[in-house]
């Protein structure tokens, strides 16, 4: 795997190998690394001639300032797994690399995708994200981008952000990679309580359950019923739990039987916050 700190050598590598007609696939992460990212560079490993993984912690996507200083990283860990997944290229830049002295968004229209669930709670969050990813866009020129379904509102807006600003990649939707427990595996696990680590996989129990529910009652009295299930939790503090329309990302309040529906939850245990989300059944 070879290893690039700068823009100027990783374009200049990745010109040389796409006049070589060789396919790109990219994915992006904020490191900490675990089974989840791999279930992606596995995906692009299959497809692509290259693969390209970049770790950056993005500073302006983080509302909380904490979070981002506390935000686990774990280089020597995430080399060793790229190796063991014959990852091509780690590209691993500075925030001065990236930002050089202005540390700020862009700012998007996501044709409202950006104002529903973690937009309503992470301010400027998505415009963090939209600016870090058409930068290393432009950086990478990938001809395939993976994402995962655990983020799937930033999912939604990165195909929203390609679609608009006609960029040249293709995106791809990649399954949530859960622990045995159920729990989908985040980067931020690792900074759990082992108390509140062992009630965390409630959250996905909470989802199914959900979804049985949907099945045969309307969204506002799933909804309540998931919010009530979180009122008796010691250990868990509901943020918001959602049953929306996998397109608009609206929240649903009639179910129509052509559209697709996804319930969406994010907690707080501790300081740590957790998302996760599931595709319902619409018959
Ligand atoms: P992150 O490092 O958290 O920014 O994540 C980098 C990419 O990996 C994003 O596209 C995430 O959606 C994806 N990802 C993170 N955790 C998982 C998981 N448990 N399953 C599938 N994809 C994931």
């Amino acid at each position: 795997m070879i290893i690039f700190n700068t823009k100027q050598e990783i374009k200049s590598y990745l010109n040389t190998q796409n006049q070589a007609n060789k396919t790109i696939g990219f994915v992006p992460t904020m490191g900490a690394l675990h089974e989840g990212h791999l279930s992606l560079i596995k995906k692009a490993k299959k497809k692509n001639d290259l693969v390209v993984v970049s770790i950056f912690v993005n500073p302006t996507q983080f509302d909380n300032k904490e979070d981002l200083v506390k935000y686990p990283k774990t280089f020597e860990n995430d080399t060793k797994l790229l190796e063991s997944v014959s990852c091509d290229v780690l590209f691993f830049p500075s925030v001065e690399e990236i930002y050089e002295d202005n540390i700020s968004s862009e700012k998007f229209d996501f044709d409202g995708l950006e104002h529903q669930m973690e937009g309503k709670f992470r301010d400027g969050h998505f415009d963090g994200v939209g600016t870090i990813v058409k930068t290393l866009f432009e950086i990478v020129a990938p001809h395939r981008a993976y994402f995962g379904q655990k983020d799937f509102q930033q999912l939604q807006i990165i195909k929203k952000m390609v679609k608009k600003h006609r960029l040249n990649v293709k995106i791809k939707g990649c399954p949530i990679f859960r622990e045995k427990d159920g729990l989908a595996m985040s980067s931020r696990n690792t900074r759990l309580s082992k108390d509140r680590r062992a009630a965390a996989p409630f959250i996905y129990k909470t989802l199914k359950k959900a979804r049985k529910k949907f099945g045969i009652e309307n969204a506002i009295k799933v909804t309540e019923w998931v919010e009530n299930q979180f009122k008796k939790h010691p250990f868990l503090e509901l943020e918001y739990f959602t049953i929306a329309d996998e397109k608009t990302l609206k929240t649903v309040k009639k179910k129509e039987s052509n559209k697709k529906y996804r319930a969406f939850i994010a907690v707080f245990a501790g300081e740590i916050r957790l998302i996760d989300n599931i595709r319902l059944k619409n018959d």
